[in-house]
């Protein structure tokens, strides 16, 4: 491979990058946007990379969810010195949470550099409890790599403390595959995998010219593939520059879980105070939570707003809008203290094959797993109910009605919650009101506007779970502009 030669990379190409936990429907792959201009510079003794990945839609379709945006965007994603921060031309900016939720960023593109194969070797030469197995290789079919047949040594140390790093070497000296797991508050511990094949001679230096990338386990989930970059160019010990680290970064506080509740009618209050919200509707015995986004961390400050505002009714029902991960990943703390999740039916078998296995998460356990409480994780089948017409919760007095969407390029599994005695309709994701309608909003409006029709429902007020609450009558203007 030339690893001993090897201290610094600069690679550039174009390919394709997968949106991860944004998929339009559970048994489709994560949604693509085309990479039409990709850079990325290594350092691997200071663990440093910077990655300008430059994307638009291109020509894949307009599905699925993640950041919709107009146009062409630049992303660039540093990592130096052990912090990570993004780059808008000069300006310094502190990565969003996004799906990683249970991973730091710093982490996770440490990793990035651990996983590529040059990194991967001098970590692996460097590491003190590596272990290698010699094996062969029997499956004739192997997604591009080693031939049945032959005999290849796996890898296997730990990284950073507590990750578990494998990489494949095969019976040309050339590694490919590296794998490693990272903690995600739906997944559990997640496949973070690159595959490495088309090596070619760089200056004396070996280096795979397609990066093909999974995060997800493909046993699990059919979605996993979450990028891909051909090389066109690699430059051998560029001069890379100290990235040093941005003071704002530095001294940046950890991110806090905020919560700040309003009532909007009476019984029903939403709680804000972070880039995604909930809704809590107070029923005679019991109470109603819609949304448990995020991650344990915001599921918990939420749950104890809800004991607050209305003490000493349980949370019989959490309503999840829909199954991508930054509106799912709280589900699992409702879950182990009995609450029944109602849902879209077709998000039923991933939440009971995946998201609600009760069974070990090793690098991240959460209270279901970590006291794996009899009473919820027993229960089979899974306290899930699924909606696929017209599911209505109700005390004889009170009703709330939750509503599959059709039609919706977001996702095929999408609810939306009516009250019909309050005029109010809940929804994520298809409209955000209060601020200015950017133009990429207006298909997923139009949409929300004919189900709106179709079903039939009288609706005053919006109250909408990454913005702000409206009238119906300016959610109509805006469609109408
Ligand atoms: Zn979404
Ligand atoms: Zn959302």
């Amino acid at each position: 491979m030339g690893t001993a030669n090897l201290d610094a990379v600069e690679i550039s190409g174009t390919g394709w990058y997968g949106q991860v936990g944004q998929s339009y429907v559970l048994d489709g792959d994560w949604p693509r946007f085309e990479v039409f201009e990709y850079s990325r510079v290594i350092d691997y003794d200071a663990m440093a990379s910077r990655e300008d990945l430059n994307r638009r839609r291109g020509s894949y379709p307009a599905i699925g969810g993640g950041a919709p945006f107009a146009g062409d965007q630049l992303i660039t994603e540093v990592v130096s010195d052990g912090y990570a921060w993004n780059l808008q031309g000069d300006r310094v900016i502190r990565p969003g949470r996004s799906y990683l939720d249970g991973v730091s960023h710093a982490d996770f593109r440490q990793l990035d550099i651990l996983l590529t194969p040059h990194g991967f070797l001098q970590a692996a030469l460097e590491s003190d409890d590596a272990t290698a197995i010699s094996t062969p290789i029997v499956n004739e079919s192997n997604g591009g790599l080693s031939q049945g047949g032959r005999m290849v040594t796996v890898i296997s140390f730990t990284a950073l403390g507590k990750y578990r790093v494998n990489g494949t070497i095969n019976d040309q000296n050339l590694v490919e595959l590296v794998t490693t797991w990272v903690p995600n508050p739906v997944y559990g511990d997640m496949l973070f995998e690159m595959r490495y094949t088309d090596y070619e001679e760089f200056d004396g230096i070996m280096f795979p010219t397609v990066l093909h990338e999974h995060q997800g386990d493909p046993v699990l989930n059919p979605a996993h593939n979450s990028q891909e970059i051909r090389v066109s160019n690699v430059r051998v010990n560029p001069n890379v520059p100290d990235f040093g680290v941005p003071n704002e970064i530095r001294r940046a506080p950890p991110a806090a879980v905020n919560v700040d509740s309003q009532e909007v009618a009476d019984g029903v209050w939403r709680i804000a105070g972070g880039s995604h919200h909930s809704v809590l509707v107070e029923f005679d015995d019991f109470v109603t939570v819609v949304e448990a986004p995020l991650n344990e961390a915001r599921s918990l400050a939420v749950i104890e707003e809800v004991g607050r505002l209305v003490p000493g009714k349980p949370i019989r029902y959490v309503v999840n809008t829909h199954q991508h991960f930054d509106h799912a990943g709280g589900l699992r703390t409702y879950l182990a203290q009995g609450s029944y999740v109602v849902t879209h039916e077709g998000n039923r078998e991933f939440y009971e094959d995946v998201l609600f296995h009760p069974g070990l998460r090793s690098l991240a356990p959460d209270r279901l797993a970590t006291y794996y409480p009899m009473f919820t994780a027993s229960r089979r089948p899974a306290p899930i109910e699924g909606v696929n017409r017209k599911y209505v919760i109700s005390d004889g007095s009170r009703t709330l009605d939750v509503h599959p969407v059709l039609g919706n390029a977001h996702t095929q599994t999408m609810v939306i919650i009516h009250l019909p005695a309050e005029r109010i309709l809940i929804n994520a994701d298809m409209y955000n009101a209060g601020i200015p309608v950017q133009p990429f909003r207006l298909p997923n409006m139009r949409t929300l506007a004919a189900n709106i029709e179709r079903l039939g429902l009288d609706v005053e007020q919006h109250v909408t779970l990454h913005a702000q609450t409206g009238t119906h009558e300016e959610f109509l203007q805006a469609i109408a502009d």
